[in-house]
């Protein structure tokens, strides 16, 4: 088993400037960039610049200073937008999808940010 990075996937195109980005902040381990495909008024996507297929990928494998950059940059860019609760903000949701059931599409780490509206809910509850 292992992981199976694929170089050839979008996120690894904008990080090597191959594809342009909205970039929203960047470090030496981490950038954040807008969706191209907004699901609110804020869509940012957080990623690794190292080659990690997913969270748990990243867990198992970055560095413990990858790791704070990381988690640093993501709440930076919550106050980058004035969401963060800090600010007095009203809020934001973090989410991963990872693998098949989790419908990832892009197979490098990032984490969505999404806010400016209500969400609702989570999931449908209509399945288990
Ligand atoms: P996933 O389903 O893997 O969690 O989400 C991948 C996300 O990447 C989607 O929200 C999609 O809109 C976004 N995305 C795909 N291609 C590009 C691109 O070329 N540039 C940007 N900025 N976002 C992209």
């Amino acid at each position: 088993m292992g992981y199976d990075y694929d170089d050839q996937n979008v996120f690894a195109k904008i990080l090597r400037g191959e594809i342009p980005n909205t970039t929203v902040l960047e470090t030496d381990h981490s950038l954040a960039f807008r969706d191209i495909n907004a699901q609110a008024p804020e869509h940012v996507l957080v990623i690794p610049k190292g080659p990690y297929v997913c969270f748990d990928h990243f867990a198992a494998e970055a560095s413990a200073e990858e790791i704070v950059d990381f988690t640093r940059t993501i709440g930076d860019v919550a106050q980058a937008l004035k969401v963060d609760l800090g600010y007095g903000g009203d809020g934001y949701r973090l989410l991963s999808n990872t693998g098949a059931h989790g419908v990832q599409e892009v197979p490098h780490l990032h984490i969505h940010l999404v806010a400016g509206r209500p969400l609702g809910r989570m999931l449908c509850r209509d399945q288990p």
